[in-house]
């Protein structure tokens, strides 16, 4: 067992290396946490006798040791290493640092969740001066030799000993310029001896010391090297930008080599069981010949596609598809797999579930239940929620790219449509994203994980190099950016800041458009347009709604935005804020006509004027949500939103309603707060000025009964905002009601609706019970409800939040993710008290929160009717709202199985 709780003590592991390969294998699949993602798999591919190359794994709790220990493996681990060396080295027949017969192996990070190319790998460890000229000898294949040895050197020196990359790719590019080769394969073993001597001239000038000769040495470097890079920047951000949390570590897996570069019957690549990007059932992947590990991700040659294997190695063709067809009905998951031909013979380095876009998760869960690979429930749970968003962006809009001229075209890396201003380095499009709020498309030559930043910050991303799965195509498509990689056609000069294309010369700031489903370049703005739902997509989303019990519905303001909502499956309005239909044009005018008002009969003249707008506003929306209810919360913000703040805009203003420049600055004076958002506000409005309340109330029952009048089911709800005192809901409610009641009866109609409250003052949740008696329904403001409770103002926290969340006193930004334990505590006691009163009682959620997949999950166990959130995330909380529902029915299925277990009277 490894490290564990028991009582007070930690027990420790009593096991820190495990090997795996020749019918020795410790490890398993389900060892992750312990062995890594990368070793766990590697020892069940050599369970289950695909050919793997033998190794060890150094477990993730000796990484853990390594950092308590003061950077440094104890004595008892570095003995247990020595004894699985041995181990290797009887199961290959040779011997690390040994020239005769010479192991030479990799040393590989990875763990439990991936981290594609977070940490260093080194490979042809165990190489030396006397080892290279005797593999030179042995091989009979000198270039061979010195190219294992030069990349050893290079990666040993930028990993292990901090020389600067840049140093050993000069020399190498000083060497080919030499040579005129354009391709480093096209160096001879006499150029790479060359190289050799200049990367060790390198390392001696940069450490002060000559190359590590021994093995055993270069080893101990090198994974120290490795459980150090757990905590390099890189890493860190990495994990940060992926919310990876409460791991022990990285695992070490060292490893026999095979080689990619003994020739032209050698080869590595990379594959996929399905296509990463689309989805499609069709295996995927890239491969170069004559190469190693490396070549294929970092883009230095393009590679080929995998298709030409078949043709150029029948055989290795043949074996691996059988492999990858066995992997992923073993995994039952589409699989990323490495590997590599050494003079004919196929090895396997590597498999996991591949990462994917959203177009291609969805696509792969809804055909691999078809396949009967797995149920609807697992397809269900393989799509995340917040992976959708990719899916609700934009493309570009046939009309405009029919019209526009293609500057170049590279490879279709990741869907999308980027449109942005050109730039050419990562912390630069971080600044014109964060300070300018521009859009920006990144452009390099290759990307490396020192761009991650600036990719993140940019709408999309064009690279000049590199194929399918180089790094930009693979985080590009993690991040669900768009992306165009290897585009030979652009010239990308960083030092410059040149882009050229199709003839055209952009420089920085200059804007192009990109469409990441098919490789092409554009320059300048092209038009966008929305995503709809459709094929497997509606699919999945049809299987989540059967498997959930909370409702979705969306806040929209305007009808426009309800239709929208409702094309992505709302069930309702959960939120209609009547504010924002007085800014426009005349609107605005009458609105402020009635807060200058001195007497209730002008306030009720300003207030007819803007009624009608209102009532047409309404019937919109009820049209467009026919048969599905519609709240709609009576009037919140503080009056001074409406009046203007410049000199000029306050004389035009009186101007226009023939008053004083005097009597609009006095108003404004009157109504400037000191604390507005706990100001005059809310209900506390209409119960200054009831005329409000009985005008949205008149407007809404008429356009419901217009509504009705034309067959279209209307379902009002009236909302009262900021309620924290049953007495301010009791006030307005009479209002509502006295005013409905008149309107009903004037138009000789019948209408039924309901008169609820929001709970988003502290005090209304602490007195749910109270509230509950005047209320048909609630519905969780919980963006006030967090301010109140935090006391954090909404409109400062950009301030210290992102700090706090930075130094761990908040886990996430309580706005985005509702406070669980605090705010959340609310929640659950305000619908309990609520439903004390009224068993019956509607209650739902139209805070930000209504969108946010941890926040559903919180509120399908506070047991609510519906969430409310922005319509295109819709589909984000429909499949969010299945998640919970299926984690909550199979925890309870886990919970009742081992109930019988539990004797009574015992602990
Ligand atoms: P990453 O996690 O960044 O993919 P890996 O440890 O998988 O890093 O290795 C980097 C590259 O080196 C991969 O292409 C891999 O296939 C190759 N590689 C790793 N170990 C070996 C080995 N023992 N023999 C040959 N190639 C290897
Ligand atoms: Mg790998
Ligand atoms: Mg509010």
């Amino acid at each position: 067992m490894n490290n564990q709780w028991v009582g007070d003590t930690v027990v420790k592991a009593t096991k820190y290396v495990y090997f795996f390969g020749n019918k020795q294998t410790e490890g398993t699949k389900e060892m992750k946490q312990i062995l890594g993602g990368k070793g766990a798999n590697l020892a069940d591919m050599a369970s289950l006798g695909i050919p793997v190359p033998p190794g060890f794994t150094i477990s993730t709790d000796a990484c853990a040791l390594y950092y308590e220990n003061g950077k440094k493996l104890p004595a008892t681990i570095e003995k247990e290493i020595d004894t699985h060396i041995v181990r290797l080295e009887k199961a290959m027949n040779a011997k690390l640092g040994d020239p005769k017969s010479t192991l030479l192996v990799s040393v590989r990070s990875g763990a439990a969740v991936s981290m594609p190319g977070m940490m260093d790998t080194v490979l042809n460890l165990g190489m030396s001066d006397a080892v290279a000229t005797a593999i030179a000898t042995k091989t009979k294949n000198e270039r061979f030799a010195w190219d294992s040895y030069r990349r050893f050197l290079q990666m040993f020196g930028d990993v292990v000993l901090n020389v600067e990359h840049h140093e050993f790719e000069h020399a190498l590019t000083t060497a080919k310029e030499k040579k005129k080769a354009k391709f480093d394969t096209d160096l001879t073993a006499a150029d790479l001896k060359e190289v050799v001597a200049a990367y060790k001239q390198i390392i001696k000038k940069s450490t002060g010391k000559d190359f590590p000769q021994t093995a055993r040495e270069q080893l101990r470097l090198a994974i120290n090297a490795v459980f150090g890079s757990w905590n390099n920047d890189r890493a860190i951000a990495y994990r940060r930008l992926n919310d990876i949390k409460g791991l022990k570590g990285t695992a070490v897996n060292v490893q026999a080599m095979v080689f990619g570069n003994m020739g032209e019957t050698s080869g590595t690549g990379v594959c996929f069981s399905r296509d990463p990007s689309t989805g499609e059932n069709k295996f995927y992947g890239e491969y170069l010949m004559n190469a190693q590990g490396e070549d294929v991700v970092a883009g230095i040659r393009t590679p080929q596609p995998i298709s030409t294997l078949e043709k150029q190695m029948p055989a290795c063709y043949k074996e691996l598809v059988a492999i990858y067809k066995r992997l992923e009905k073993h995994y039952r998951d589409m699989q990323d797999m490495e590997f590599t031909i050494q003079e004919g013979k196929l090895y396997m380095l590597q498999t996991r579930n591949g990462k994917r876009t959203a177009a291609a998760a969805v696509r792969t869960a809804v055909e691999m239940v078809a396949e009967k690979l797995i149920t609807k429930e697992e397809a269900v749970l393989r799509v995340k929620p917040e992976q959708l968003d990719q899916l609700l962006h934009k493309r570009l809009d046939p009309k405009a790219k029919a019209s526009a001229q293609v500057l170049a075209k590279g490879l279709p890396a990741s869907p999308g449509a980027a449109v942005g201003k050109v730039v050419f380095d990562a912390h630069e499009a971080v600044r014109m994203v964060e300070e300018q709020k521009e859009k920006v498309v990144l452009c390099r030559t290759e990307t490396s994980p020192e761009d991650l930043i600036g990719m993140n910050a940019a709408q999309g991303i064009l690279t000049s190099r590199g194929g399918m799965t180089s790094h930009a195509a693979v985080v590009a498509r993690g991040m669900g950016k768009p992306c165009v990689a290897g585009c030979s056609g652009a010239v990308i000069n960083e030092k410059l800041k040149t882009l050229v294309v199709g003839g055209k010369t952009f420089k920085e700031g200059d804007f192009i458009t990109l469409d990441g489903a098919t490789g092409e370049v554009f320059g300048g703005k092209l038009a966008v347009i929305d995503p709809e739902l459709g094929g497997e997509f509606g699919t999945l989303l049809s299987w989540a709604d059967a498997f959930r019990t909370l409702k979705v519905r969306a806040n929209a303001d305007t009808g426009n935005d309800a239709t929208v909502a409702r094309g992505f499956g709302a069930q309702g309005i959960g939120l209609c804020r009547t504010e924002h239909m007085f800014f426009e044009g005349e609107r605005i005018k009458a609105m402020r006509e009635m807060i200058l008002s001195k007497t209730p009969e002008q306030r009720a003249k300003a207030l007819a004027k803007v009624l009608p707008f209102q009532r047409a506003d309404f019937l919109a929306i009820f049209t467009s949500m026919n048969g599905l209810p519609v709240t709609i919360r009576l009037l919140d913000p503080p009056l001074h939103e409406f009046l203007p703040h410049e000199e000029a805009e306050q004389k035009n203003m009186a101007k226009e309603l023939g008053v004083s420049l005097d009597a609009v600055k006095t108003r404004i004076a009157e109504l400037s707060e000191v604390n507005p958002m706990l100001g005059l506000r809310g209900c506390r409005l209409g119960i200054a000025i009831p005329e409000i309340t009985a005008m949205q109330t008149r407007a809404i029952i008429e356009a419901a009964i217009d509504a009705r009048a034309k067959k279209i089911d209307a379902i009002p709800e009236i909302m009262i905002p900021l309620v924290g005192n049953v007495a301010e809901l009791a006030h307005q409610k009479k209002i509502v009601v006295d005013t409905a009641t008149a309107v009903i009866a004037e138009r000789k109609a019948t209408l039924s609706y309901s008169v609820g409250t929001m709970i988003e003052v502290p005090r209304a949740a602490l007195t749910a019970d109270e509230v509950a008696r005047e209320a048909d329904f609630f519905s969780f403001g919980t963006n006030d409800l967090t301010q109140m409770t935090l006391g954090f103002s909404r409109d400062d926290v950009g301030k210290f939040v992102p700090d706090y969340v930075k130094q761990g006193l908040l886990e996430k930004d309580p706005f985005q993710s509702l406070d669980q334990t605090g705010v959340g505590q609310l929640v659950t006691m305000a619908a309990q008290k609520g439903r004390s009163v009224k068993p019956k009682l509607k209650l739902g959620v139209c805070g930000e929160h209504g969108g946010d997949p941890a926040s559903i999950d919180f509120f399908h166990r506070a047991g609510l009717d519906y969430v409310s959130c922005s319509p295109y995330r819709v589909p984000i909380a429909r499949l969010a709202a299945a998640h919970a529902a299926i984690k909550a029915k199979n925890a309870s299925a886990k919970s009742s199985a081992t109930k019988p277990a539990v004797k009574k009277g015992k602990k």
